[in-house]
């Protein structure tokens, strides 16, 4: 099997006097460097820098390029995170000048495109939602499950309301505890039935006049709607408590149904994840948040507003607001192309987005699970959780081996191990973009390996520069610098 070589640093291909082209020096003469450095800011000696020409920086940065999976090189299921494709018409529009070279600094009256795209955006998410009020601002899906927290958690002060508590299912993504605790709640665990679903006898157990919100993803982590959000909405608002959509992941719904229309109080979105904004190496991203009436005075500051004589403007003046939460008024690049992604595909388009989304996902799992079980019957949304489980108890080949072993075959991995609820768990979302080969093509790898000797899954990725590196060093001590030793 090919093995690629681990490439040579710069430092280590460099050899004294090499260099790119010589230009002729300046015919004036250098400004002093004591003028650009003051002498105390500067180290002794000059730190060393690669001498080489300028073939071999080209290659070694485009061989680099080359070692990275991504949506544009690679099928990519990352359950939760859904990598669909993002059209590149996108990256053209938002790369225009007009856009791309704007400053938050300018004044008002030169940024009324920008703002009267931001104000339709706000309306247009509040139609899809269901709901009357949004703000941009949050940079990420967990700064909006914050940020709509926060919102909650004054709606609650200002009606001399003291309610500690957040209710959270335990398929719920991590930061929805995360942002509980941060804004103050005490977040109270639900647990799941055989289902999958909430289990709604421990959530009436633990439903009382201190729970604040109750924090649902539907579809959930498990790729499964919960058809009783109804009910536990009404349970919910009957004891004066408000429900939130987890809506990172809207691919499944989208004009579909509406969550407000479910009885949802207040939401975010991921336009990463649902409205195609690159994503891979962790960002940048948004997190807009929609809530209904009753919560819109307290959102962060400033909204885009339009004025009566149809001006756009950004609006600080909101007393009850919680203030801001992000500098400017949000990734407006992110929300840019969420807008024209929407705009793109109409309603019609987002509707055959989540029915594309749905069918490849039940399409896959019906290829793959007599080999990959998934534990939790019934149909899928947009994704699905399969387990490794027996193949763990009878051949010691566990879930991360075989997302190992997916990259030699030039696949990126799955999510696994998440939803902790599943043993061994393979989280498997394909996405709306992709073609039925390319869904048979991956069914055919994932029984190629579950075939497959252990030793080699063991032993996986083969075709990489560096196998198995330890993920939780590599993430906790990463060492970023480059030393002379
Ligand atoms: C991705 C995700 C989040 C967090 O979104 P970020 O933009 O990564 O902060 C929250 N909930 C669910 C269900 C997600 O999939």
């Amino acid at each position: 099997m090919y093995k690629l070589q681990q490439p040579p640093l710069l430092f280590e291909s460099s050899r004294p006097g090499r260099s790119t082209a010589v230009l002729p020096g300046p015919d004036v003469p250098d400004a002093p460097l004591d003028d650009l450095i003051p002498p105390e800011h500067r180290a002794a000696e000059p730190p060393p820098i690669p001498e080489l020409g300028e073939l071999d920086v080209v290659r070694h940065y485009v061989n680099l390029s080359t070692l990275n999976m991504s949506i544009d090189s690679n099928f990519y299921p990352l359950g939760s995170c859904t990598m669909k494709y993002n059209p590149k018409r996108n990256e053209r529009l938002a790369a225009t000048s007009g856009f791309g070279a704007q400053h938050p600094y300018q004044d008002e009256s030169t940024l009324q495109g920008i703002l009267s795209i931001l104000y339709e955006l706000q309306s247009i998410l509040a139609e899809i939602a269901g709901l009357d009020a949004v703000s941009l601002q949050p940079a990420a899906g967990a700064q909006g499950e914050l940020t709509a927290l926060l919102t909650a958690a004054r709606y609650f002060r200002e009606r001399g309301e003291k309610r500690r508590q957040v209710l959270i299912p335990d398929s719920a993504h991590g930061t929805n505890p995360a942002s509980a605790h941060l804004s103050g709640f005490e977040a109270v665990t639900i647990k799941s039935d055989a289902r999958g679903l909430v289990d709604l006898a421990d959530f009436k157990a633990k439903l009382s006049s201190d729970t604040a919100v109750f924090m649902m993803t539907n579809p959930n982590t498990l790729g499964l709607f919960d058809p009783q959000i109804s009910e536990i909405a009404e349970l919910l608002h009957g004891q004066g408590g408000l429900l939130y959509l987890d809506g990172a992941n809207m691919n499944a719904i989208l004009g579909i149904v509406r969550p407000g229309d479910m009885g949802v109080d207040l939401m975010h979105y991921n336009p990463h994840k649902t409205f195609s904004g690159p994503h891979g190496g962790g960002g940048p991203g948004a997190g807009p948040i929609a809530v209904r009436k009753m919560l819109a005075p307290f959102l962060p500051a400033p909204l885009v507003a339009r004025r009566d004589d149809g001006r756009f403007a950004l609006d600080y003046d909101r007393p009850h607001s919680i203030g801001r939460v992000r500098s400017f008024f949000g990734n407006t690049g992110v929300l840019f192309r969420a807008y024209c992604y929407i705009r793109t595909q109409g309603p019609d388009g987002l509707k055959r987005i989540a029915q594309h989304a749905v069918l490849n996902a039940n399409y896959l799992k019906a290829l793959v699970e007599d080999v990959f079980p998934v534990p939790h019957e019934g149909r899928c949304m947009h994704e699905f959780v399969a387990s490794a489980r027996n193949m763990a108890k009878d051949r010691g080949v566990r879930a991360m081996d075989v997302a190992k072993r997916l990259i030699d075959y030039n696949v990126h991995a799955p999510t696994v191990y998440f939803p902790l609820i599943v043993p061994e768990a393979l989280m498997i979302e394909p996405t709306e973009s992709e073609s039925r080969e390319t869904l048979e093509s991956f069914a055919g790898t994932l029984r190629t390996i579950a075939a497959e000797d252990p030793e080699v899954l063991h032993a996986a990725p083969h075709t990489t520069p560096i196998t198995r590196p330890d993920e939780v060093r590599a993430a906790k001590q990463p060492v970023l610098t480059w030393r002379k030793a």
